[in-house]
């Protein structure tokens, strides 16, 4: 997607060769007007996958998800980090490891907000390990429901998270896949533009 990754290469601050900071329009403050164009663009990668509910982790994933969960006419739902939920017996909860915080955390779901039936849609701002991903595969899959595709606005090809999804057999839409931030540099992978 030319728009974002145009942003990126603007706005993106290269934290070593791991780790891309994008807080002026994602993590931090929220470009509104991209995020509207992220969620059309995914609406329309999915569009034939009769998405019931689109599902990501608080926070960052929230800002993208929303707007592909608008435009695709479906509720969003975000996983909930917060260990001190009351009720936690209607709860589904995961322990994902956070790539960022470098520590393991629960992430939960209510049990009534998803439902045999659904297809989700999962959708994150980055795409590392897989391990926030996968978290959230198997909450929906807990529940019953069918993850219809998976959504990330940056990938981190070089990482294996994208590997270990599609080897799982999940389908996986990346916006801007980043082949490599050596050199203080962010380099695209060469993926052919849809
Ligand atoms: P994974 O679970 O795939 O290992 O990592 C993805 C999660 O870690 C995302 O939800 C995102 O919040 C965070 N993350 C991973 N890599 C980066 C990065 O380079 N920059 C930022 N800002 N967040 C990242």
């Amino acid at each position: 997607m030319e728009l974002l990754k145009n942003k990126v290469l603007q706005e993106g601050i290269v934290l070593g060769e791991q780790v891309l900071k994008v807080d002026s329009f994602l993590n931090h403050q929220v470009d509104p007007v991209l995020m509207m164009e992220i969620g059309k663009e995914f609406a329309a990668r999915f569009a034939g996958e009769r998405i019931t509910k689109v599902l990501t982790i608080e926070s960052s994933g929230i800002a993208p998800a929303v707007m592909t969960a608008l435009q695709l006419g479906v509720p969003l739902i975000f996983a909930r980090k917060r260990k001190s939920l009351t009720l936690r017996d209607d709860l589904l909860t995961e322990k994902v490891y956070s790539f960022t915080k470098q520590e393991e955390s629960e992430v939960s779901v209510s049990k009534k907000f998803l439902s045999p039936g659904d297809r989700v849609l999962l959708i994150d701002d980055f795409l590392a390990n897989g391990e926030a991903a996968f978290g959230l595969a198997r909450i929906s899959e807990k529940a019953g429901a069918t993850v219809a595709g998976i959504g990330i606005v940056i990938e981190k090809a070089f990482q294996p998270g994208g590997r270990k999804l599609l080897d799982a057999g999940y389908r996986v839409e990346s916006l801007a896949p980043i082949a490599s931030l050596a050199d203080g540099r962010v380099t695209f992978a060469d993926k052919p533009e849809p």
